[in-house]
């Protein structure tokens, strides 16, 4: 048996090179990107087997998601740790530069299109960015069927199908399993989701990749067969405020795979809870984060995951902060 004791873990973001990416996340993350292609996304926190997000700080720095959730998975996880063997989120920022596919990923419905090792995948946005041009497609328009919409993919007007939404900073947008979605034109998001990494490509606004010189390859078929038509749950969603004092927590989604408060205040209040993990990821502003009479400094892009055996901290902002806080139901 270990002796080492969890503390807070932070992690480093794993960047990736995508088509559609810009080189916006540099500010967010308050550190140069690498290279000088474009990046769409940063994986803040991934358990995927091909990229584990690695712990920047302490004893353990340098160990993988995957190694300390196999060496320490009840004090990390407490009392979910019989049900997960891997980390059971995917955190991302996503830079989309461009319009991303039209794309949609299967729901616990169809295992068939699942592949061992994989899960379901909804997922939902923050946005953090987004330009008067910016667009996101979340769900399909009332009386939009198969038939209209396989139409509208060899005829290029499928945006005219899909429910738009004008993004805004600040704007919370659910897409559950099963939901049409896409999203770009210089829209920087926060992203949680389900860790799977299956996605069924229906469309791609005839981008081609400059790496290959062809265009993305689709999967219209299975894309059509994990379409949920007439689903209305997803799309922009209220913030429901929780308290307002000593810091103003509102819960954004609530879901059987997560649950997602924003934070906003500059006096202390309490984060992480009793015998389960969760994550903290900086948007604005810094902090300190307290463990064990150890202060863990906090900054905007920082993404740390408090152990389920640390519980309550004490968080100090330096000045106005607005953190995520994330929860596995
Ligand atoms: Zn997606």
């Amino acid at each position: 048996m270990t002796q080492t004791a969890l503390y807070p873990l932070r992690f480093d973001p794993i960047y990736q090179y995508r088509l559609w990416g810009g080189r916006r996340l540099a500010t967010l993350l308050s550190q140069p990107l690498p290279g000088d292609g474009p990046i769409g996304e940063a994986w803040l926190l991934s358990d995927r087997t091909d990229h584990q997000s690695l712990v920047t700080n302490g004893p353990l720095k340098g160990q993988s998601i995957g190694q300390v959730m196999e060496r320490f998975q009840e004090q990390l996880m407490g009392k979910l740790s019989s049900r997960f063997s891997r980390f059971p989120l995917l955190l991302k920022f996503l830079d989309a530069h461009e319009m991303l596919s039209v794309q949609v990923h299967p729901s616990d419905a169809h295992p068939e299109l699942i592949p061992a090792g994989d899960t379901a995948k909804t997922e939902a946005w923050v946005v953090i960015e987004a330009e008067r041009g910016s667009h996101i497609y979340a769900g399909l328009r009332p009386g939009t069927n198969a038939g209209i919409l396989r139409q509208s993919i060899d005829d290029g007007t499928i945006a005219d199908h899909m429910v738009c939404i004008a993004p805004k900073p600040g704007n919370a947008v659910f897409i559950p399993a099963g939901t049409v979605h896409t999203l770009g034109d210089d829209v920087v998001v926060f992203e949680v989701q389900q860790d799977s990494d299956v996605t069924f490509r229906l469309y791609d606004w005839g981008h081609v990749d400059p790496k290959t010189g062809k265009p993305r390859p689709l999967q219209v078929d299975q894309a059509f067969t994990c379409i949920e038509f007439g689903a209305s749950d997803s799309g922009l969603v209220a913030a429901r405020v929780e308290t307002t004092t000593p810091v103003e927590r509102e819960r954004l989604f609530d879901c059987q795979a997560f649950v997602l408060w924003r934070l906003l205040g500059q006096d202390p209040f309490i984060v992480g809870a009793t015998a389960e993990p969760r994550v903290l990821v900086c948007l604005e502003g810094s902090g300190q984060v307290s463990h064990k009479g150890t202060p863990y400094a906090v900054d905007k892009g920082d993404v740390w995951l408090l152990p389920a055996e640390a519980g309550e901290c004490a968080f100090q902002p330096s000045g106005e902060v607005t953190l995520l806080e994330i929860a596995i139901p």
